[in-house]
C-alpha cells in the first residue's frame, strides 16, 4: 500500500455526519427496526407529477444529449423570469449557470473566488457543508458566533470579522440548521457594511419558498445595484419542488462575465447539468407555485406541532423556526445528567443514546457550528412526530 498519497485538502475535510447518522439508521430500519429519523433534509413528499411526466417527455423526444454547460436556454430564460417574479432580481440568462444541485453551484462560486488563504466569513451556527467547501477551495473559515444575536450576523459582528485577507460572506436565509429569517431592514443594514469593502456576498436561498407566519424572504442582491454588484445569488430545484435527487441548482451572477468565468469551470467538472432534469425544472418553474404552497402549509402544520412537543421537554430550550423545515434546540440543560452509567457531555453523546435505545435519530450540531445544540428535521409526518418526541421525553425522563 503506498503512504500518504492523499492531498492535504483532501485529508482537512470532515465526512458528514448527517450521512453517518442516517446510513446507521437506515441499517437499523432494513433490521426491521422502527426507526423515526428527525435527520432528513429533504422534503417527504414526491415530486409533482407534471414535473415527472416532463421528465418522461424529454426522453420520448430523445432529449439525452449534452447541453450548454451553463444550461438550457429556455431554463435560463425560466430562471430569469424566476429572479424577477421572486426575488425582484433582474438577471439576463447569460448571468445564470445552472449546475448539479445548489452544492455545486456553491463550489463553483467558492472555486472562482477564493485563493489558498483568503478568508471566508461563515456565520454559526451554518449548513455544515460550508467549510468543508471552503477548505477544498484551500480557504480560510472565520466563523462568526450569532447565537447572542438571535442566530443571526449584525453589521458590528460582520465589521469586526472583516480583514484585509476577507474575500467571501456566505449568507443563509432562511437558515439551516436554525429556521431563522433575515428581515429587509437586516440585510439592508450588512449590505450597507458589505459595499463598503471588496467583500463577496454567496446568498444561500435555497429554502426561500418555505417560509411562514407571513415572514418573507429577501434577497440581498435585490437591495441596490452595489449590493447587487457584490453578490452571487445561489438557488435550485430541491427544496421548493421536492427534487432533491434530480440535482438541479442554479446560480444569478452579477454580470456576465462572472457567469463565463463559472461556465469555463463548470464546463471542465461536468460538462452540463443532466438534460432531462433540465428539461423538466423548466416545468417546474413555469408553473404556479400550488404545489409547494400546499407543501409549505403541511410543514407550517408539522412546525407547530414538533414545537409544541418538544417545549414539554423542559430541560430543552427549542428555538421557534420561521423558515426551512428544522427547528433547532439547545440541550445544554442536560448535560451532566446520567442515562445509566454514561454522563450526558455532548450533544453529540446524547444523540448517540437516544438513538441506541430510543431508534430516534436527531442531529447533533457540533458539525454545524453549535456544541450543544441539536437539529431535527420536521420532513415527516404529524403521527412520527409525535411518536418520536414521545420516545425523546421518555429517554429524558430516566435521566439522573
Ligand atoms: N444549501 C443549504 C443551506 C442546504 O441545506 C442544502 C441541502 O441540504 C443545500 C444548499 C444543497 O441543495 P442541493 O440539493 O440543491 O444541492
Amino acid at each position: 500500500m503506498i503512504k500518504d498519497v492523499f492531498s492535504n485538502r483532501s485529508k482537512n475535510v470532515s465526512p458528514s455526519l448527517t450521512i453517518a447518522l442516517t446510513a446507521k439508521a437506515n441499517e437499523l430500519k432494513s433490521l426491521g427496526v422502527d426507526v423515526i429519523s428527525f435527520g432528513v433534509g429533504e422534503p417527504d413528499f414526491n415530486t409533482p407529477e407534471n414535473i415527472n411526466n416532463s421528465a418522461k417527455e424529454a426522453l420520448d423526444k430523445g432529449f439525452t444529449k449534452y447541453t450548454a454547460s451553463a444550461g438550457m436556454p429556455q431554463l435560463r430564460q425560466a430562471i430569469c423570469n424566476k429572479f424577477l417574479k421572486d426575488n425582484n432580481l433582474v438577471y439576463t440568462p447569460n448571468q445564470i449557470v445552472v449546475s448539479n444541485g445548489a452544492k455545486q453551484s456553491l463550489f463553483n462560486a467558492l472555486q472562482l473566488l477564493v485563493d489558498d488563504g483568503d478568508e471566508v466569513i461563515i456565520p454559526s451556527p451554518y449548513w455544515l457543508s460550508y467549510p468543508e467547501l471552503v477548505k477544498l477551495c484551500g480557504g480560510k473559515c472565520v466563523y462568526v458566533d450569532t447565537t447572542s444575536t438571535n442566530f443571526k450576523l449584525t453589521p458590528e459582528s460582520l465589521s469586526k470579522a472583516i480583514t484585509s485577507k476577507t474575500k467571501v460572506l456566505i449568507l443563509n436565509t432562511p437558515n439551516n440548521p436554525t429556521g431563522c429569517i433575515y428581515t429587509l431592514e437586516e440585510l439592508t443594514a450588512l449590505a450597507k457594511v458589505i459595499v463598503r469593502t471588496n467583500v463577496w456576498v454567496i446568498s444561500d436561498e435555497i429554502y426561500e419558498k418555505l417560509v411562514y407566519d407571513g415572514a418573507k424572504h429577501y434577497s440581498i442582491a435585490s437591495l441596490n445595484s452595489e449590493i447587487y454588484d457584490q453578490t452571487i445569488t445561489i438557488n435550485g430545484m430541491s427544496k421548493a419542488y421536492a427534487m432533491t435527487g434530480w440535482r438541479v441548482g442554479y446560480l444569478g451572477a452579477p454580470n456576465e462575465k462572472v457567469a463565463k468565468m463559472l461556465d469555463g469551470m463548470q464546463g471542465h467538472e461536468t460538462s452540463c447539468t443532466n438534460s432531462i432534469a433540465q428539461y423538466a425544472s423548466i416545468t417546474a418553474l413555469n408553473c404556479d407555485d400550488a404545489f409547494t404552497q400546499k407543501m409549505a402549509k403541511i410543514f407550517d402544520e408539522r412546525r407547530h406541532c414538533i414545537f409544541e412537543e418538544l417545549k414539554k421537554i423542559d430541560c430543552f430550550d427549542v428555538v421557534f423556526p420561521l423558515g426551512a423545515f428544522y427547528v433547532f434546540v439547545d440541550v445544554r440543560k442536560v448535560y451532566g445528567k446520567k442515562y445509566k452509567d454514561t454522563v450526558i457531555d455532548s450533544a453529540n453523546t446524547l444523540s448517540k443514546i437516544i438513538l441506541n435505545e430510543k431508534n430516534v435519530v436527531i442531529i447533533p450540531c457540533e458539525g454545524f457550528g453549535a456544541e450543544g445544540f441539536v437539529r431535527l428535521s420536521y420532513a415527516t409526518s404529524i403521527e412520527r412526530i409525535i411518536d418520536g418526541v414521545e420516545r425523546i421525553r421518555d429517554l429524558i425522563n430516566q435521566l439522573n
